[in-house]
């Protein structure tokens, strides 16, 4: 398969992109903002102006949209990619939204006799401009068996996890987790510096140690630094702290520190940080500590 669309070219789905052309893709691209079309056209791919004209002879149609309204209306309707992409044609959908969204966007899908896989993504920014992306991946096992070879253009770690919708249940997951850890390290840092200790060597220490991660590794310094510039924005965190909750009231589970999280995230919104990185949590736990 060498001919893809691209429909949504924000923060990951720009770099996305340039990596499949890089890899010899022949990639179309797609979104209703022009200016991030052309910056793609740049790099060697070719512009559409429309959802149907972006489809058109496409074998793998990819989606990065922010939310499931936008996954939703690029996909149903008469001029969305389900009416006019042929059968046979790859729908792989890697932004994150509700598992629910998921499973009837692929039904639609199915009865056109396209390939629907739930493929949402982990690793940030950093991660799609590196092609290190962890992927995980909702859908039949032979059409994921037919993607992965372009998925692995996108991505290290790329898994099947189930049936459609599974992807994005594990993205809840993942999404939960690093919304804990992030909390955290808020705390850790008014803990050191309301303590009167450098949180710059404070944290060097933690990032070695057993509460070493990613969030520390690759966001300690700009959080001490008070440097919000997104990537993940809160206002998408938001979003998935809620797809999260209500996974959780589906599944019958109780998950209380998910509970807590998502109003930290929910608290960052109310307070005007939507559009900062989701380390603007720290913002509120400070707000919390006058
Ligand atoms: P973004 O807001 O930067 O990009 C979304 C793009 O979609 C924008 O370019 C926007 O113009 C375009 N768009 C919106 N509606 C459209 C429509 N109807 N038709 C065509 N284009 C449309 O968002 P992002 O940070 O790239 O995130 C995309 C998805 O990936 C989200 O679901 C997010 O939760 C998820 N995600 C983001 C990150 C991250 O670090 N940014 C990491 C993992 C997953």
């Amino acid at each position: 398969m060498t001919d893809v669309t691209f429909i949504g070219l924000g923060i990951m789905g720009a770099p996305m992109a340039a990596n499949l052309i890089r890899a010899g893709y022949r990639v179309t691209a797609y979104d209703v903002d022009t200016a991030r079309v052309e910056r793609v056209v740049e790099l060697g791919g070719a512009a559409a102006a429309s959802v149907p004209g972006a489809v058109a002879g496409a074998e793998v149609v990819i989606t990065m949209l922010p939310d499931s309204p936008q996954v939703e209306e690029v996909a149903f309707g008469d001029d969305g990619l389900l009416n006019h992409g042929a059968a046979g044609m790859f729908h792989l959908d890697m932004s994150t939204i509700k598992p629910e969204t998921a499973c009837r966007v692929a039904q639609a899908a199915t009865i056109k006799g396209i390939r629907p896989l739930d493929a949402p993504v982990s690793g940030g920014e950093r991660g799609a401009a590196d092609g290190t992306l962890s992927i995980m991946v909702g859908g039949h096992p032979d059409d994921f068996e037919a993607i992965r070879p372009l998925l692995a253009v996108l991505g290290t770690t790329v898994r099947h996890v189930g049936p459609s919708g599974s992807g994005q249940i594990v993205k809840a997951a993942n999404q939960l987790v690093v919304g804990g850890i992030y909390g955290l390290v808020a705390e850790a840092i008014v803990l050191l510096e309301a303590s009167g200790v450098d949180p710059e060597g404070g944290l060097d220490v933690l990032a070695g140690g057993l509460a070493g991660s990613r969030v520390l590794e690759l966001r300690r310094h700009s959080m001490i630094k008070r440097e919000f510039v997104p990537g993940f924005r809160v206002d998408l965190h938001h979003k998935d702290m809620g797809i999260a909750v209500a996974a959780a009231r589906r599944a019958g589970v109780s998950l209380p520190l998910t509970g807590m999280v998502a109003e930290l995230m929910a608290a960052a919104k109310a307070q005007g940080h939507g559009s900062l990185d989701h380390s603007a949590l720290l913002k509120v736990i400070e707000r919390i500590n006058g």
